[in-house]
């Protein structure tokens, strides 16, 4: 008897066995999707990881309900991957499993492929004669008439016909394929006219299986740009890191030509036969970025992520299962996941980006550490690229792990942006300030208009206003379900929780003490953007933050415009820093640096330095230097000077300092605990419990347990333990231990409803 471990769709750990039936054993391996029973009336579509002939003592085992493919779905090195991030980020393979496969695969009755009604002759009336036959017997149906003719000249018949003829065959073979819907938009005709020429026998309808995908762009490899001097010397460097290492960081400013560097690299693994996966960290960016590689890489690229359609998902899985997979994969986290056969090459474009982190549901992976993880499986290198690498990245490659090529000067020489430092503090003392705007900020945003140009204006925060309260006794709106005020959207005029998304009426008064004046505090961009309306009133403003750009396409149309100059004023959340190339702009305004600096976590300055970075990097264009208008309460902080030279090696001295001191990350490795609860008091004791249970196998190296920033969220309270462990440990061994601890815990009924996850490197 035959025995598969199947991976399930469910998030409990290890691999469920079942027996094979003996006319599935020879189809049955690794890697192909069984429909299997589970409990007592459940069943799931999972993947065979081994067959083998021990059975399984203890249990009575369950025979394979049905095979589901004929070939592997699931390559090798896919499930090697697939391990690692279970192993790694402490999550049941399971989980991995359901990230991995679009929803279409783990469907018991599969996924539909998208067909389309064809219409044709029959075989009786498919010559010529018995065809002139047919227009004779229509002779007064008119608008049938109409209708087969338009057929006959669609298909190009009296071709067909010709050709037949001269190969002495009887029926002609349609030259072009028509489906229904086509003859009926050309000839007019209703479906019912086409019904009838379908009961007359004369004509028939066949249904055929299309790809959803468009592969109609032909390849222009001519449209690579040559490299400049610089570019070129950073490609070699980049070339010859490779011989020695596995890992490169291309370090290069914004509008270096990094992209064009990549084009080249890519270019250079396709003439040798292997493929490339390009990585970027938000699928906003990828639209552009197809286009880019689109135009010289045609149909040889393929886009995944997941706002693509599951049938879309589905079809380029199989693609890159099947003998023409695409040579190239442009794609968010979750392309790191799919089947490569040739890998020679994996580029992770802003690799400095949080959000290459996977936060919620599980497997929480960092999908640049994986994604370096699948090109070392595969035999390939990767690349990363930024203007700001993460901490992380930039260690690595100081100490030599990684490679490391610079790339210091912009394309075609165009400087730097200089960056003017506001104190705001100053001048709201002096009563200067204009609402959120410095007199300085105003003249210049003022001068880009009037000359045709156009400004930047960046705050990181969404809505209207990030808090309201009474003016009488300082009471402030909070969500019911989390430990947070509301913010104020006002185009929707309701109040807003951006934990858990719950909305709420904006009061008429306040409910504590009767007052009839709530007054907003701070900027959010919904009120820049009325502000700036009223400054500048016959400029064209858009805004770009999470609430403009809910629909499809809405951020290709907020960025079409201003690329293509009908916007002036584009006002934006950390959405308008990533990535994009404008040539027209003369001015960034930064108006709250604070409120990025002031986030409770040790990243904060990290953080705020690559987004205050990469927003002035917007600014500038040929023969033009740009301008930045850092607008602070703190101008003598060293991060703010390190924004203004660009000092990027000096926020490194800097930071490394500190988190060396303090055991913080790249020096250690740190894994938050999280507990929740409903109940405040369980949540409570169960994280004091857990963490003395951890402190007796980690000792000081872990810290808490606390409450987080935000100490509930959903109704569920929330408690956070940090583990800092010092690099090199063996995390195997680590999370033996933490799962010790847990059970051992878990032990006590009254934490039967507690929820316990692990956040490994956590961002
Ligand atoms: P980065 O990725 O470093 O931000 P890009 O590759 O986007 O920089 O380059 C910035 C701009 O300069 C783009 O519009 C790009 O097309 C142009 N550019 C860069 N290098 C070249 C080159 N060698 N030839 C022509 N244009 C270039
Ligand atoms: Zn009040
Ligand atoms: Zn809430």
């Amino acid at each position: 008897m035959k025995y598969a471990d199947v991976i399930l769709p469910l998030p409990l750990d290890g691999l469920f066995t079942y027996s094979v039936p003996v006319q599935m054993e020879v189809s049955v391996r690794f890697g192909v999707r069984v429909l299997v029973p589970f409990g007592r009336s459940k069943s799931y579509v999972g993947v065979v990881a081994r067959v083998h002939d021990c059975e399984p003592q203890g249990y009575k085992v369950k025979p394979v309900t049905r095979m589901m493919d004929a070939g592997p779905v699931v390559t090798a090195c896919q499930y090697e991957l697939w391990q690692w991030i279970a192993d790694y980020y402490m999550s049941p393979i399971g989980e991995v499993y359901k990230a991995a496969l679009p929803s279409g695969l783990k469907a018991e009755d599969g996924y539909r492929p998208k067909t389309e009604l064809y219409i044709r002759l029959t075989p009786q009336f498919g010559n010529a004669r018995a065809l002139h036959l047919a227009l004779g017997m229509l002779g007064r149906a008119d608008r049938q008439l109409k209708a087969l003719t338009e057929y006959l000249a669609l298909s190009n018949w009296d071709r067909a016909a010709d050709m037949a003829d001269n190969g002495g065959v009887s029926h002609p073979v349609p030259i072009k394929e028509i489906t229904r819907e086509e003859l009926m938009n050309s000839s007019h005709a209703s479906l019912s006219t086409i019904n009838a020429l379908v009961k007359r026998g004369i004509l028939e309808t066949y249904s055929r299986e299309v790809g959803r995908l468009n592969n109609d762009v032909e390849p222009h490899p001519d449209n690579i740009k040559r490299l400049s001097e610089a570019q070129q010397e950073a490609y070699n460097a980049v070339l010859f890191s490779f011989l020695k290492k596995d890992v490169t960081l291309l370090h290069g400013v914004t509008s270096s030509g990094k992209t064009e560097i990549y084009i080249h690299l890519i270019q250079r693994e396709l003439d040798a036969g292997r493929q490339v996966l390009y990585l970027l960290p938000e699928i906003a960016l990828t639209v552009q970025m197809m286009d880019r590689l689109r135009r010289v890489f045609g149909n040889r690229l393929g886009i995944y992520h997941s706002k693509y359609s599951d049938a879309e998902r589905v079809e380029i899985w199989r693609k890159q299962l099947s003998d023409c997979p695409y040579d190239i994969i442009l794609g968010a986290r979750s392309a790191v996941l799919l089947p490569f056969g040739r890998l020679g090459l994996v580029i992770v474009d802003e690799e400095h980006e949080t959000s290459y982190k996977q936060q919620d549901p599980a497997p929480r992976y960092q999908a640049r550490s994986a994604a370096i993880m699948l090109a070392r499986m595969s035999g390939a290198k990767t690349l990363l690229g930024t203007a700001t690498p993460s901490m992380e990245t930039y260690h690595n490659a100081r100490t030599g792990k990684y490679g490391l090529v610079e790339l210091n000067k912009r394309y075609k020489g165009v400087e730097l942006p200089e960056v003017c430092v506001v104190d705001i503090k100053e001048l709201q003392h002096r009563k200067m300030m204009h609402g959120p705007f410095s007199p300085l900020l105003l003249a210049r945003v003022r001068e880009a208009i009037d000359s045709g140009e156009q400004a930047i204006l960046f705050q990181n925060r969404r809505g209207f206003a990030p808090m309201i309260e009474c003016k009488q006794c300082g009471w402030v709106p909070r969500c019911r379900n989390c430990d947070v005020s509301l913010t104020l959207h006002r185009n929707m005029n309701q109040l807003t929780c951006h934990y858990c998304g719950y909305t709420y009426r904006v009061p008429t008064e306040c409910p504590a003490c009767g007052g009839k004046e709530l007054r907003t505090r701070g900027y959010g961009t919904e009120k820049i953007e009325e502000t700036v309306r009223d400054i500048f009133p016959e400029a064209s403003v858009a805004r770009m933050d999470l609430d403009t750009t809910r629909t499809r396409n809405a951020y290709e149309r907020i960025i079409g415009d201003f690329a293509g100059g009908r916007t002036d004023i584009l006002i934006g959340t950390q959405m308008i820093s990533k990535g994009l190339d404008f040539d027209r702009v003369s001015v960034v305004g930064i108006l709250d640096a604070d409120s990025m600096m002031s986030y409770p976590d040790f990243r904060a300055y990290e953080q705020a330095y690559m987004m205050m970075s990469q927003v002035s990097g917007r600014a500038g264009r040929r023969g033009k230097r740009g301008l930045v208008v850092l607008q602070t309460r703190n101008p003598q902080l060293s991060v703010i000077r390190q924004v203004v030279d660009n000092d990027y090696s000096g926020l490194y001295t800097d930071l490394a300092v500190e988190r060396q001191a303090f055991n913080y990350p790249p020096f250690t490795h740190l894994i938050y605990v999280y507990l929740k609860h409903t109940d405040d008091g369980i949540v409570d004791s169960a994280a004091i419990e857990l963490g003395s249970r951890l402190r007796q196998w980690f000792g000081m190296r872990v810290l808490g347990p606390d409450k987080p920033a935000v100490a509930k969220v959903k109704t569920l309270n929330i408690r956070k333990i940090v583990i800092k462990l010092e690099n090199g440990i063996d995390m195997k061994r680590v999370r033996e231990y933490l799962r010790m601890a847990q059970s051992g815990m878990m032990e006590d009924k009254r934490y039967a409803a507690l929820q316990v996850y692990y956040d490994v490197d956590p961002v």
